[in-house]
């Protein structure tokens, strides 16, 4: 056995995006105690800026200690009891994942399905809540990453406040990408992921509690079923005032890249950040159509930073384009998941990888594969 190296990749699929060198710079600083003081205030850094990027003065905002899956089951466990009724929607992958969280919960999850490539249907939504008055949660996929299609975060918690039940969002793949604001909105549950527009490596994810969901987590009849993502036992760790007490083993380091990609979130600014994201969409579709590629999602629900489309039907074989933008052009990018398996490419442009080079890379590398084949 030699030590592992590995390849120079672009990357421009879904997640993990590029990692800027300032990060992983961070990343390889010397490990100390996840209790030293030192250690401590970078923590409560890390919350003051994470607030800012959730637009949100919550003071539940935090990083759980390993990747989206487990913010999403986080809050899951948290928010329902036994019994509870959840109103679920299904547009996507990760939409069908919330179901899953809510049955493994003891909750009865009341889909609310749409088709895939398409947003949440607000009508839908309204006319559940109308058959099921107690429903007390509404979850849904904020940027579907299988699909490419953005839903509208702020009606449907808008529509969940009215009905008198709290709201549960997939920031995965929206937060630093796209506007998302979660006190103007009114989400009471959230979490995201540092590897898409983060530009962070895998392995943490941000969450905030309103404090409407932190009443309803501190009035639950029964114990949480999770020990790890208990999060009265997290608190402790995570805001305990001078005095923290040991939970688990934060990792010390990948914190320490957290840290460094939001300061340079900060510096480069949250809307700008959602502008650049927006531009780069905005170049990235004009090659894409002139190589004759399609987008699976109508313009106004698009995601800029997820790509997802068609390939002309001259393409038999798309995994050998993959495969050859990977091998020849050390590229890549993502393929179709689920029901859209084998159908679609999904070209991601998430944080650092939504870059003027890595557009021109990608469109010079699909045009030469494309003509190959
Ligand atoms: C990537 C993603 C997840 C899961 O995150 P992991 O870090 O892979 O666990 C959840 N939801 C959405 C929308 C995602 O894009």
């Amino acid at each position: 056995m030699q030590s592992f190296h590995p390849p120079n990749r672009v990357l421009m699929g879904p997640g993990p995006s590029d990692v800027p060198s300032r990060v992983l710079k961070a990343m390889a600083q010397p490990t100390i105690g996840h209790l030293d003081p030192a250690f401590v205030g970078m923590m409560d850094e890390i919350k003051t800026m994470l607030r800012q990027a959730f637009c949100t003065d919550n003071a539940m905002t935090f990083a759980v200690s390993a990747p989206g899956s487990a913010g999403m089951e986080c809050c899951f466990a948290n928010l329902v009891e036994p019994g509870d009724e959840v109103i679920v929607c299904i547009n996507g992958v990760f939409g069908g994942r919330m179901k899953e969280n809510v049955e493994r919960m003891g909750g009865t999850a009341i889909v609310v399905e749409d088709n895939w490539g398409e947003p949440v249907s607000l009508d839908k939504v309204e006319a559940a809540f109308a058959a099921n008055a107690n429903a007390k949660l509404l979850a849904f996929v904020h940027a579907e990453t299988s699909t490419g299609v953005r839903s509208d975060a702020k009606a449907l918690c808008q529509l969940a406040r009215k009905n008198g039940a709290l709201s549960l969002v997939d920031a995965v793949t929206s937060l630093g990408g796209i506007e998302l604001l979660v006190d103007e909105w009114g989400i009471d549950a959230i979490y995201s992921g540092t590897q898409k527009c983060l530009s962070c490596p895998p392995g943490l994810s941000p969450v905030s509690f309103s404090p409407a969901a932190a009443d309803k987590i501190l009035s639950r009849k029964s114990k949480v079923r999770s020990w790890f993502f208990d999060l009265s036992l997290v608190m402790a760790y995570w805001q305990g005032d001078g005095a923290r007490t040991y939970h688990h083993t934060a990792p010390v380091n990948a914190m320490y890249g957290l840290h460094e990609s939001l300061v340079m979130l900060h510096e480069e600014g949250l809307q700008n950040a959602w502008g650049r994201h927006a531009d780069m969409h905005q170049k990235l579709k004009i090659g894409l159509e002139n190589l004759g590629l399609e987008f699976v999602v109508e313009e106004q629900y698009r995601l800029p930073q997820l790509n997802a489309v068609k390939f002309p039907d001259t393409v038999t074989d798309e995994a050998a384009i993959r495969k050859d933008l990977l091998q020849q052009h050390n590229l890549e990018i993502g393929a179709g998941l689920g029901a859209l398996a084998g159908k679609v490419w999904r070209i991601g442009l998430m944080g650092a990888s939504a870059s003027d080079a890595n557009i021109d890379k990608c469109l010079s590398a699909l045009s030469q594969v494309l003509a190959k084949q």
